[in-house]
Order: C-alpha cells, then structure tokens, then sequence
C-alpha cells in the first residue's frame, strides 16, 4: 500500500483519486472546493486540509489542475505542497500545462530532491472514471518503475514519451491536433450540410478516407514518413481540390476558415517546386523551414 496526495479533486483528479483507493492505496485528497473531499471521504479516501498536508509523509503526491498558475500556487504558495515534500518523494503532474513551466517546476522541485514527473492524461473524464486513460509519462527509467503500479490503476495505455518533460510536450502535440481537428470536423459537416450531403451519408464516406481515419495512420506511414514523395496524389491536384472547397464555401457564404490556411502551405509548397511531389511532402516543406532536419 502506497501513501499517496492528491491535489485537484475535480472532473478527472476525482475519479482518478477514487481509482488509487480502489487500488488499496492510502489517499489524502485536497480541493479548494469541499464538496469534493467529502465526495473523497465518502468512497474511501482521507481527507487533507491543505496542499502542504496532502504533501506531507506522502511518497507519491498527484496533482490534477486547470493550469500552470494553479500548479505554481498549490506547489510553491501559502500552504503549498512544496513546503511539505520530503526528500525523495515524487510529485505527478497529470494536467495539461505548458511544458517549459512545467520544466521550471520540476527544477525548482529538483533543488528540495523532489522528483517531479509529467504525466498527462489523453481520453477524457468518462476513461478516467474507468480506469482506461492513456498516460503521456515524462520521467526517467527508475522513476516510472517505481510509479508504474499507480499509473496502472489510472490507465491502460501508458506511454513512456522519453524522460523528464516529454509527457507534457507530447501532450501539447496532441491537443494541438484534436483542437484543430474539431474545427475541421465541424467545418467539413458544415460545407455537407450547407450542399445537401446527409451527415450520415458524409460520416459514411469520410470514416474510409484519409480524411476521417487520418493521415497519421494512412498516407504518412505510407509515403513521406517512408521517405517516398513520388506523388500518390500529387500537392498541384490536391490544392486543386482545396481551391474547389474554398470556393464552394464562399459560395454558399459559408464560414469556413481553415481551408484559407491550408492553402497558403501548398502554394508555399509549390512556390518551393514541390507541385509534383505527394502531398504528405507538406511534412518536408515545414520541416525545411522550421530549419529542422529530421
Ligand atoms: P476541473 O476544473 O474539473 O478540476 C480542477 C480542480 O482543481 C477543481 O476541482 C478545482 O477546485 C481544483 N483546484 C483549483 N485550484 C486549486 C488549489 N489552489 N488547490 C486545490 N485544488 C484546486 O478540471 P478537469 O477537467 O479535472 O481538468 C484538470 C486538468 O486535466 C486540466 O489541465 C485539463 O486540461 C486536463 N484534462 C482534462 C480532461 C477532461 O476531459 N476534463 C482530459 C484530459 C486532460
């Protein structure tokens, strides 16, 4: 049995927090809102009276939070856990914060020997309550050894990004893809509705393209990602098409904004003589101007 803090009880830390008592661990739970640890109370947990109590004698303290403020505050404020760490624990962060304040912490941490992990979480509060998050973990090898049984409790998918920091980088990425996909999303079902495509119809055809299952998982793997870019569907032709889509929108006086966006990188791309080229050598024309080799 572990003697665990907790620290944000809320959406997810909530049932999170519940999971690790389910575990048979010992969980002194805190929340601004005490609602929330009474709810902890209730099914199991131990009550804390402020983030420094959540912190103290405990090996492994969570925190579950909106944002880096919120973090600073709870680790380093009035009553904050960081006064209370002792030697050796280790401190989870599983929100979602960005990352180079996450790096500032986990330095200030390291100063007291508290190691600080990152951990954040993908899937969303129904997957927590269930157990089955995936973990996006920042830390060294000895660390996520000794902290994988808890992770266990939390997830079912628990992905070693690569050392200290690279779970809330990874994080980042990938709301950065799911945020701007759900605008995608919403746009393609838009330009649907607004020609007479049933959206049933438009989820038929979009979920056996690329579009909907993703190029990640398709074209990317199968060309640029392999190091071909001989056009299976060549940048001129799918700027064609997109020029199409944003007429379309205009059209119609449809607000569609993305397409707008897009079309700047194939033009660039073109202007660069990649017209010929597969269009997942959009990957290459970035990359070459992020000056990034890969
Ligand atoms: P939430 O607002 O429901 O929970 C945050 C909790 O932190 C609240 O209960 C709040 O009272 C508490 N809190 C705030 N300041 C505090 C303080 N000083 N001391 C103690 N407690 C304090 O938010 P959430 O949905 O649980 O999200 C938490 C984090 O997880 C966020 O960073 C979010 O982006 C991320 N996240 C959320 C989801 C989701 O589906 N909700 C999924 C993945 C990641």
């Amino acid at each position: 049995m572990a003697k665990i803090g907790f620290i944000g009880l809320g959406t997810m830390g909530g049932p999170m927090a519940q999971n690790l008592v389910k575990g048979g661990h010992k969980v002194s739970g805190f929340d601004i809102d005490k609602d929330l640890i009474d709810n902890h109370v209730k099914s199991g947990g131990l009550m804390a009276g402020s983030s420094a109590e959540a912190a103290a004698e405990n090996e492994f303290v969570f925190t579950m939070l909106p944002t880096h403020q919120h973090l600073h505050e709870v680790i380093f404020g009035k009553h904050g856990a960081a006064t209370h760490l002792s030697k050796g624990s280790i401190l989870i962060d599983m929100s979602t914060v960005h990352p180079f304040e996450s790096d500032k912490i986990r330095a200030k941490l390291l100063d007291k020997s508290v190691i600080m992990i990152d951990a954040p979480i993908g899937r969303t509060s129904k997957e927590a309550a269930e157990g089955k998050s995936l973990l996006m973990v920042g830390a060294n090898k000895l660390e996520l050894e000794k902290t994988l049984p808890l992770f266990n409790l939390l997830g079912d998918t628990i992905i070693d990004c690569g050392g200290p920091g690279t779970g809330a980088r990874m994080k980042i990425i990938n709301n950065y893809m799911t945020t701007i996909l759900n605008v995608l999303s919403a746009e393609a079902l838009t330009l649907a509705s607004s020609l007479g495509i049933e959206t049933n119809t438009c989820l038929s055809v979009l979920n056996q393209t690329p579009a909907g299952r993703g190029h990640l998982s398709t074209t990317y793997p199968a060309k640029v990602l392999s190091g071909d870019i001989s056009p299976a569907f060549m940048i001129d032709l799918a700027l064609k098409d997109l020029k199409i889509g944003n007429e379309l929108a205009e059209q119609l006086n449809i607000p569609l904004s993305l397409g707008v966006i897009a079309k700047e990188a194939y033009l660039t791309a073109q202007e660069e003589g990649r017209g010929k080229q597969d269009w997942t050598a959009i990957y290459q024309s970035l990359l070459e101007r992020a000056k990034i080799t890969s």
